[in-house]
């Protein structure tokens, strides 16, 4: 018999226009395995119901009837930011945490060393740098992620990003609803992308499901990573690779970013790398808000050195109403949804069951899914990260007002 745990969940808010009670479709495809043959979340059981909002609070990831079940305890809230929310009271005695990359409670070594008892935090989706990595490792915590839940969500999302960036769809659907029908308005910054050259930062997961959808628009294909692919995938594709993201950005005219937060990567989008882009290059950032400067994005938009910008991710995170994002020209941007459309909840959660199962029962955590552990970057960590904490600056979410 395990003795209880504190499990603290933070997801982001119930749907301002009510929670759902019917929806769009019956169901959502059920898969197999991912691309490359990673096995699907295999948890013993799920208690929800696979399309179904999950990642909202009253969703609970589906997780209440089974952390009860097992005599835990189980905290959710949204209020996550500032020294007064429910997450920073509750967080002193919790034994997990749980957090989603969309709403993400930024564990901060502040925050850490506030909790006395943290021993796991775990990220619903991928991408932990909401976590003070540095901090988790100095202080023996194991932070890990459902890694490939949502990864070809986002692949989609980045593609549909390129796509309306290139076409200026945004601007032509507004057209369209304001009563219009002013073709050459309209068409004045749109271009096809057959023949153009398209490069992604990183060919990880995303990135490489990034390059093989773009591989029949025609284009030709770029890539820069710190691990190479394979000759064959190379060849598959007819990849260029470029040792830095430099030579990279030189030779492309739309640049997808795939990378993870981390030291070596933190506003690796600066003025000075933006400069060196051709004049009128596309940037979508589907990664994360701060590797780029937003200030050098919104300049560079301006100017007409960036034709456009798009990407679901901002820092911190809610972005703030007057975040410099949201009204700069020539942008595409969603609120963080790519990797949490109902298909990507339904897999995230059986994921994080997946894991608290195997941490209640003592039993590994899966090495794909490790980002720290032991006081070391392990698994995907030590394939994808660098030490160090990104997380500077995260107490600004604080300050956004619905
Ligand atoms: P992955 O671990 O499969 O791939 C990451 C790749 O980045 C690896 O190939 C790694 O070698 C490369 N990399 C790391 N540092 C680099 C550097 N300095 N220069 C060049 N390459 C570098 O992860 P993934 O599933 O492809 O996800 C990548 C990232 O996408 C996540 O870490 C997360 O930040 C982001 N993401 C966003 C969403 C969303 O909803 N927008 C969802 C999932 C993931």
């Amino acid at each position: 018999m395990t003795t209880a745990q504190k499990i603290l969940c933070v997801l982001y808010d119930d749907p301002v226009d009510g929670y759902p009670s019917t929806y769009a479709r019956d169901g959502i495809p059920s898969l197999t395995s991912y691309p490359g043959g990673q096995s699907m979340p295999s948890p013993g059981k799920i208690d929800f119901v696979p399309g179904e909002l999950l990642g909202s609070v009253s969703g609970e990831l589906g997780l209440r009837k089974f952390v009860e079940g097992l005599g835990h305890n189980l905290v959710i809230t949204s209020d996550k930011d500032g020294v007064d929310s429910t997450f920073e009271r509750e967080l002193i005695d919790a034994d997990v945490v749980i957090s989603q990359p969309f709403w993400p409670a930024y564990l901060t070594a502040d925050r850490i060393k506030k909790s006395r008892n943290l021993k796991l935090a775990i990220t619903a989706g991928i991408g932990s740098d909401h976590v003070d990595l540095q901090s988790a490792i100095d202080n023996n915590i194991t932070v890990c992620e459902v890694t490939y839940c949502n990864s070809i969500s986002v692949a989609e999302h980045a593609v549909m990003q390129i796509l309306a960036l290139v076409r200026d769809y945004i601007p032509q659907y507004r057209l369209v609803v304001e009563g219009r029908w002013d073709i050459a308005d309209a068409v004045s910054r749109s271009y096809d992308i057959e023949g153009m050259s398209v490069g992604v930062v990183a060919a990880g997961r995303i990135g490489l499901a990034v390059l093989k959808r773009m591989y029949p628009f025609d284009v030709s294909l770029h890539y820069t990573d710190r691990h190479r692919l394979t000759i064959e995938q190379e060849d598959e594709l007819g990849l260029t690779f470029h040792p830095d993201v430099e030579s990279l950005v030189k030779a492309c005219d739309v640049v997808s970013i795939h990378c993870p937060l981390h030291p070596e990567t933190e506003h690796l989008f600066d003025e000075k790398l933006i400069s060196k882009m051709r004049r009128g290059s596309y940037i979508v950032n589907t990664a994360r808000g701060k590797i780029c400067d937003k200030n050098a994005v919104a300049k560079a938009l301006e100017t007409g050195q960036l034709a456009g910008y798009a990407g679901d991710v901002w820092f911190p995170q809610p972005a703030p109403t007057d975040h410099i994002w949201r009204t700069m020209p020539n942008h595409a941007m969603t609120p963080h949804t790519s990797g949490t459309s109902l298909s990507a909840q339904a897999r995230y959660a059986a994921g994080v069951r997946e894991i608290l199962e195997n941490w209640f029962n003592g039993n590994r955590i899966r090495d794909e899914y490790l980002i720290v552990q032991g006081g070391h970057l392990a698994g995907t960590g030590a394939h994808s990260y660098s030490e160090g904490d990104t997380t500077g600056g995260s107490d600004e979410a604080a300050k956004f007002n619905r």
